[in-house]
Protein backbone atom coordinates (compact mmCIF):
# COMPACT_ATOMS: atom_id res chain seq x y z
CA UNK A 1 0.00 0.00 0.00
CA UNK A 2 1.27 3.62 -0.65
CA UNK A 3 2.22 5.97 2.23
CA UNK A 4 3.32 9.24 2.28
CA UNK A 5 7.00 8.80 2.76
CA UNK A 6 6.86 6.45 -0.21
CA UNK A 7 4.83 9.18 -2.60
CA UNK A 8 6.93 12.36 -1.12
CA UNK A 9 9.88 10.09 -2.07
CA UNK A 10 8.47 9.96 -5.76
CA UNK A 11 10.07 11.79 -8.99
CA UNK A 12 7.60 13.71 -10.88
CA UNK A 13 7.61 11.29 -14.48
CA UNK A 14 6.98 8.76 -11.54
CA UNK A 15 4.01 10.32 -9.49
CA UNK A 16 2.34 11.07 -12.80
CA UNK A 17 3.00 7.59 -14.18
CA UNK A 18 1.54 6.25 -10.65
CA UNK A 19 -1.50 8.72 -10.97
CA UNK A 20 -2.51 7.62 -14.77
CA UNK A 21 -2.47 3.97 -13.90
CA UNK A 22 -4.47 4.50 -10.42
CA UNK A 23 -6.82 6.78 -13.09
CA UNK A 24 -7.47 3.91 -15.50
CA UNK A 25 -7.74 1.59 -12.92
CA UNK A 26 -10.99 3.86 -10.90
CA UNK A 27 -12.04 4.03 -14.88
CA UNK A 28 -11.92 -0.34 -15.72
CA UNK A 29 -13.64 -0.87 -12.19
CA UNK A 30 -16.59 2.03 -12.88
CA UNK A 31 -17.11 0.49 -16.01
CA UNK A 32 -17.44 -2.58 -14.96
CA UNK A 33 -19.74 -1.52 -12.12
CA UNK A 34 -21.87 0.22 -14.43
CA UNK A 35 -22.07 -2.94 -17.10
CA UNK A 36 -24.06 -4.63 -14.37
CA UNK A 37 -25.82 -1.53 -13.20
CA UNK A 38 -27.26 -1.15 -16.98
CA UNK A 39 -27.90 -4.83 -16.96
CA UNK A 40 -29.93 -4.84 -13.82
CA UNK A 41 -32.13 -1.46 -15.04
CA UNK A 42 -32.78 -3.10 -18.41
CA UNK A 43 -33.88 -6.82 -17.12
CA UNK A 44 -36.01 -4.57 -14.28
CA UNK A 45 -37.73 -1.85 -17.05
CA UNK A 46 -37.98 -4.66 -19.86
CA UNK A 47 -41.18 -5.33 -21.09
CA UNK A 48 -40.27 -7.51 -23.41
CA UNK A 49 -38.00 -10.14 -22.87
CA UNK A 50 -37.79 -11.56 -26.52
CA UNK A 51 -35.51 -12.44 -29.08
CA UNK A 52 -35.60 -8.95 -31.05
CA UNK A 53 -35.43 -11.76 -34.46
CA UNK A 54 -38.40 -14.43 -34.04
CA UNK A 55 -40.18 -12.93 -31.31
CA UNK A 56 -39.82 -15.84 -28.72
CA UNK A 57 -39.07 -15.63 -24.74
CA UNK A 58 -35.44 -15.90 -24.09
CA UNK A 59 -33.85 -18.94 -22.00
CA UNK A 60 -31.23 -17.65 -19.48
CA UNK A 61 -27.97 -19.30 -19.85
CA UNK A 62 -25.34 -18.72 -17.39
CA UNK A 63 -23.10 -15.84 -17.44
CA UNK A 64 -20.67 -14.12 -20.11
CA UNK A 65 -16.78 -14.32 -18.90
CA UNK A 66 -16.91 -10.86 -18.06
CA UNK A 67 -20.17 -11.71 -15.21
CA UNK A 68 -22.98 -9.96 -17.09
CA UNK A 69 -26.34 -12.69 -17.42
CA UNK A 70 -26.54 -14.43 -20.89
CA UNK A 71 -29.89 -15.64 -22.53
CA UNK A 72 -30.14 -18.09 -25.76
CA UNK A 73 -32.84 -17.59 -27.82
CA UNK A 74 -34.08 -21.38 -28.27
CA UNK A 75 -35.13 -20.92 -31.93
CA UNK A 76 -31.82 -19.05 -33.39
CA UNK A 77 -29.54 -19.56 -30.76
CA UNK A 78 -28.36 -16.17 -31.48
CA UNK A 79 -26.76 -14.61 -27.96
CA UNK A 80 -28.29 -11.68 -25.33
CA UNK A 81 -27.35 -9.39 -22.49
CA UNK A 82 -30.25 -8.10 -20.28
CA UNK A 83 -29.48 -4.58 -22.28
CA UNK A 84 -29.37 -6.26 -25.81
CA UNK A 85 -31.84 -4.19 -27.83
CA UNK A 86 -32.66 -1.11 -25.02
CA UNK A 87 -31.29 2.18 -25.44
CA UNK A 88 -28.86 0.37 -23.03
CA UNK A 89 -26.95 -1.35 -25.41
CA UNK A 90 -24.51 0.35 -27.37
CA UNK A 91 -23.93 2.94 -24.59
CA UNK A 92 -20.59 3.37 -22.66
CA UNK A 93 -21.72 5.96 -20.11
CA UNK A 94 -22.55 5.16 -16.44
CA UNK A 95 -26.49 5.12 -15.39
CA UNK A 96 -25.18 8.45 -13.18
CA UNK A 97 -24.39 10.51 -15.95
CA UNK A 98 -27.52 8.91 -18.30
CA UNK A 99 -29.93 10.03 -15.67
CA UNK A 100 -28.17 13.78 -15.70
CA UNK A 101 -28.65 13.84 -19.49
CA UNK A 102 -32.12 12.88 -19.27
CA UNK A 103 -32.61 15.34 -16.21
CA UNK A 104 -31.17 18.10 -18.82
CA UNK A 105 -32.97 17.16 -21.97
CA UNK A 106 -36.45 17.13 -19.31
CA UNK A 107 -35.59 20.70 -18.95
CA UNK A 108 -36.16 21.54 -22.32
CA UNK A 109 -31.94 22.12 -23.15
CA UNK A 110 -30.71 22.42 -26.49
CA UNK A 111 -28.57 19.22 -27.62
CA UNK A 112 -25.35 21.46 -27.61
CA UNK A 113 -26.45 22.49 -23.72
CA UNK A 114 -27.20 19.31 -22.75
CA UNK A 115 -23.54 18.32 -24.41
CA UNK A 116 -21.79 20.94 -23.11
CA UNK A 117 -22.78 20.26 -19.79
CA UNK A 118 -22.79 16.88 -19.46
CA UNK A 119 -19.33 16.75 -21.03
CA UNK A 120 -20.53 14.49 -24.56
CA UNK A 121 -20.71 15.45 -27.83
CA UNK A 122 -23.95 16.64 -29.55
CA UNK A 123 -24.63 13.66 -31.24
CA UNK A 124 -24.57 11.47 -28.07
CA UNK A 125 -27.03 14.42 -26.96
CA UNK A 126 -29.36 14.08 -29.84
CA UNK A 127 -29.15 10.30 -29.17
CA UNK A 128 -30.36 10.49 -25.70
CA UNK A 129 -33.11 12.70 -27.16
CA UNK A 130 -34.32 10.29 -29.74
CA UNK A 131 -34.77 7.64 -26.85
CA UNK A 132 -36.66 10.13 -24.53
CA UNK A 133 -39.03 10.35 -27.77
CA UNK A 134 -38.84 6.45 -28.17
CA UNK A 135 -39.62 6.25 -24.42
CA UNK A 136 -42.59 8.52 -24.48
CA UNK A 137 -44.36 6.98 -27.92
CA UNK A 138 -44.28 3.79 -26.04
CA UNK A 139 -46.29 5.54 -23.01
CA UNK A 140 -48.87 7.04 -25.10
CA UNK A 141 -49.15 3.56 -27.31
CA UNK A 142 -49.90 1.93 -23.98
CA UNK A 143 -52.37 4.63 -23.15
CA UNK A 144 -55.65 3.17 -23.40
CA UNK A 145 -57.85 6.18 -21.91
CA UNK A 146 -60.59 5.69 -19.87
CA UNK A 147 -63.28 7.11 -16.78
CA UNK A 148 -62.87 11.14 -17.88
CA UNK A 149 -61.98 11.76 -21.40
CA UNK A 150 -60.86 15.27 -23.40
CA UNK A 151 -59.61 15.68 -26.33
CA UNK A 152 -59.39 18.29 -29.15
CA UNK A 153 -57.45 19.12 -32.20
CA UNK A 154 -54.37 21.11 -32.18
CA UNK A 155 -53.67 23.14 -35.06
CA UNK A 156 -50.14 23.69 -36.67
CA UNK A 157 -51.04 26.85 -39.13
CA UNK A 158 -49.02 28.44 -41.63
CA UNK A 159 -50.78 31.78 -40.02
CA UNK A 160 -48.15 31.03 -37.39
CA UNK A 161 -45.55 31.28 -40.03
CA UNK A 162 -42.56 33.57 -39.86
CA UNK A 163 -41.97 33.25 -44.27
CA UNK A 164 -44.28 33.05 -47.11
CA UNK A 165 -41.95 31.18 -49.99
CA UNK A 166 -42.95 29.62 -53.57
CA UNK A 167 -46.50 29.10 -51.94
CA UNK A 168 -44.90 27.16 -49.07
CA UNK A 169 -45.46 28.22 -45.36
CA UNK A 170 -42.11 27.49 -42.79
CA UNK A 171 -43.52 27.59 -39.04
CA UNK A 172 -42.00 26.16 -35.99
CA UNK A 173 -42.90 22.87 -37.46
CA UNK A 174 -41.16 22.91 -40.23
CA UNK A 175 -42.34 23.81 -43.82
CA UNK A 176 -46.07 23.07 -44.73
CA UNK A 177 -47.78 24.27 -47.56
CA UNK A 178 -51.56 23.95 -45.58
CA UNK A 179 -52.65 23.69 -41.88
CA UNK A 180 -51.21 20.50 -39.71
CA UNK A 181 -53.60 18.78 -36.79
CA UNK A 182 -53.06 16.88 -34.01
CA UNK A 183 -55.50 14.94 -32.33
CA UNK A 184 -54.14 15.50 -28.50
CA UNK A 185 -56.29 13.15 -25.89
CA UNK A 186 -55.78 12.40 -22.21
CA UNK A 187 -58.06 11.14 -19.27
CA UNK A 188 -57.96 12.08 -15.78
CA UNK A 189 -55.72 9.11 -14.64
CA UNK A 190 -53.14 10.86 -16.11
CA UNK A 191 -52.47 8.69 -19.21
CA UNK A 192 -52.46 10.18 -23.10
CA UNK A 193 -51.57 10.56 -26.42
CA UNK A 194 -50.98 12.69 -29.68
CA UNK A 195 -51.87 11.94 -32.85
CA UNK A 196 -50.65 13.66 -35.55
CA UNK A 197 -53.42 13.25 -38.70
CA UNK A 198 -49.93 13.64 -41.39
CA UNK A 199 -51.38 12.02 -43.99
CA UNK A 200 -54.08 14.59 -45.19
CA UNK A 201 -53.61 18.05 -44.08
CA UNK A 202 -56.17 20.43 -43.38
CA UNK A 203 -59.02 19.90 -40.74
CA UNK A 204 -59.37 16.08 -40.22
CA UNK A 205 -63.29 15.04 -41.02
CA UNK A 206 -65.16 12.47 -38.67
CA UNK A 207 -63.69 9.43 -39.65
CA UNK A 208 -59.93 10.49 -39.37
CA UNK A 209 -60.77 11.53 -35.56
CA UNK A 210 -62.71 8.25 -34.89
CA UNK A 211 -60.62 6.39 -36.79
CA UNK A 212 -57.55 7.56 -34.38
CA UNK A 213 -59.47 7.33 -31.39
CA UNK A 214 -60.26 3.84 -32.04
CA UNK A 215 -59.07 1.48 -29.78
CA UNK A 216 -57.83 3.83 -27.33
CA UNK A 217 -60.53 4.98 -25.44
CA UNK A 218 -62.76 2.45 -23.28
CA UNK A 219 -66.23 2.20 -24.35
CA UNK A 220 -68.24 4.21 -22.15
CA UNK A 221 -65.89 6.62 -20.89
CA UNK A 222 -67.08 10.03 -20.60
CA UNK A 223 -66.00 12.92 -23.37
CA UNK A 224 -65.59 16.11 -22.59
CA UNK A 225 -65.28 18.15 -25.60
CA UNK A 226 -65.70 21.45 -27.71
CA UNK A 227 -68.45 19.73 -29.89
CA UNK A 228 -66.95 19.89 -33.28
CA UNK A 229 -68.94 18.26 -35.79
CA UNK A 230 -65.79 15.87 -36.51
CA UNK A 231 -66.46 14.64 -32.87
CA UNK A 232 -69.72 13.34 -33.18
CA UNK A 233 -68.86 9.74 -35.22
CA UNK A 234 -66.40 9.00 -32.75
CA UNK A 235 -68.93 9.59 -29.61
CA UNK A 236 -71.32 7.58 -31.43
CA UNK A 237 -68.98 4.54 -32.90
CA UNK A 238 -66.60 4.11 -29.59
CA UNK A 239 -70.24 4.65 -27.11
CA UNK A 240 -68.52 7.45 -25.60
CA UNK A 241 -70.82 9.45 -22.99
CA UNK A 242 -71.18 13.12 -24.52
CA UNK A 243 -69.92 15.78 -22.17
CA UNK A 244 -69.74 18.69 -25.16
CA UNK A 245 -69.42 22.30 -24.33
CA UNK A 246 -69.58 25.48 -27.56
CA UNK A 247 -66.93 27.67 -27.49
CA UNK A 248 -68.08 30.85 -26.33
CA UNK A 249 -64.89 32.91 -25.31
CA UNK A 250 -65.05 34.07 -21.89
CA UNK A 251 -67.81 31.81 -21.08
CA UNK A 252 -67.61 30.21 -17.62
CA UNK A 253 -69.40 26.59 -18.38
CA UNK A 254 -66.91 26.19 -21.15
CA UNK A 255 -63.83 27.58 -19.37
CA UNK A 256 -64.61 25.15 -16.25
CA UNK A 257 -65.08 22.28 -18.71
CA UNK A 258 -62.68 22.72 -21.14
CA UNK A 259 -60.04 24.43 -18.52
CA UNK A 260 -57.77 21.24 -18.49
CA UNK A 261 -57.54 20.95 -21.65
CA UNK A 262 -56.57 24.53 -22.32
CA UNK A 263 -54.19 24.34 -20.26
CA UNK A 264 -52.61 21.17 -22.08
CA UNK A 265 -53.14 23.15 -25.55
CA UNK A 266 -51.29 26.21 -23.63
CA UNK A 267 -48.34 23.86 -22.49
CA UNK A 268 -47.78 22.02 -25.83
CA UNK A 269 -47.84 25.32 -27.95
CA UNK A 270 -45.33 26.90 -25.33
CA UNK A 271 -43.21 23.54 -25.78
CA UNK A 272 -43.43 23.62 -29.33
CA UNK A 273 -42.06 27.28 -29.92
CA UNK A 274 -39.37 26.67 -27.65
CA UNK A 275 -38.30 23.78 -29.87
CA UNK A 276 -38.15 26.11 -33.15
CA UNK A 277 -37.27 23.72 -35.93
CA UNK A 278 -38.84 20.71 -35.07
CA UNK A 279 -39.21 18.19 -38.32
CA UNK A 280 -42.83 17.55 -39.60
CA UNK A 281 -41.89 13.73 -39.01
CA UNK A 282 -40.80 14.12 -35.57
CA UNK A 283 -44.00 16.46 -34.93
CA UNK A 284 -46.25 13.32 -33.46
CA UNK A 285 -43.24 12.32 -31.32
CA UNK A 286 -42.24 15.20 -29.63
CA UNK A 287 -45.97 15.65 -28.91
CA UNK A 288 -45.73 12.99 -27.03
CA UNK A 289 -42.99 13.46 -24.74
CA UNK A 290 -44.49 17.20 -23.92
CA UNK A 291 -47.57 15.06 -23.45
CA UNK A 292 -45.88 12.48 -21.06
CA UNK A 293 -44.04 15.40 -19.19
CA UNK A 294 -47.14 17.65 -18.79
CA UNK A 295 -49.00 14.66 -17.62
CA UNK A 296 -46.10 13.67 -15.17
CA UNK A 297 -44.94 16.57 -13.38
CA UNK A 298 -48.49 17.40 -12.84
CA UNK A 299 -49.14 14.47 -11.13
CA UNK A 300 -45.89 13.49 -9.56
CA UNK A 301 -43.48 16.38 -9.72
CA UNK A 302 -40.37 17.17 -11.95
CA UNK A 303 -37.85 14.66 -9.75
CA UNK A 304 -40.21 11.71 -9.86
CA UNK A 305 -40.97 12.12 -13.75
CA UNK A 306 -37.13 12.38 -14.76
CA UNK A 307 -37.18 8.70 -12.60
CA UNK A 308 -39.67 7.50 -14.48
CA UNK A 309 -38.35 8.60 -17.81
CA UNK A 310 -35.02 7.18 -17.09
CA UNK A 311 -36.70 3.59 -16.20
CA UNK A 312 -38.86 3.61 -19.24
CA UNK A 313 -35.72 4.72 -21.11
CA UNK A 314 -33.71 1.65 -19.73
CA UNK A 315 -36.29 -0.37 -21.00
CA UNK A 316 -37.53 0.96 -23.86
CA UNK A 317 -36.59 -0.86 -27.32
CA UNK A 318 -35.05 1.44 -29.90
CA UNK A 319 -37.10 2.87 -32.71
CA UNK A 320 -35.50 2.55 -35.92
CA UNK A 321 -36.74 4.91 -37.48
CA UNK A 322 -36.04 7.68 -35.43
CA UNK A 323 -32.17 6.42 -35.60
CA UNK A 324 -32.24 7.23 -39.17
CA UNK A 325 -33.54 10.69 -39.26
CA UNK A 326 -30.45 12.69 -37.73
ZN1 LIG B 1 -34.17 -15.88 -32.05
Amino acid sequence: MLDEETVSAMGDAELSAALALLRSEADRRERGRARFEKAELSKRNKRDPRCPECGVPLMGDGRRKDGVRSYECPKCHRHYSDTSSTSLSSSKLTPAKIRAILTLITLDCPDWVVAEIAGVNVKTAQYWVDRCLDAAGEWSMESRLSGHVWIDEMRFAPIRASGFVDGVWTTYAGRIAKDAYMEVAFDSSGRGFCHLFAERLGTPGSAMVSECLSGRIEPGSLLTHDGASCHNRAVRELSLGDDWVKFVAGDAEYERKMKLMSNCCSYLRHCFESHNGIKFSKLEAYGNFFMYRWSHVRKHGLRATIEFLFNRVCGTAKSQISESLF
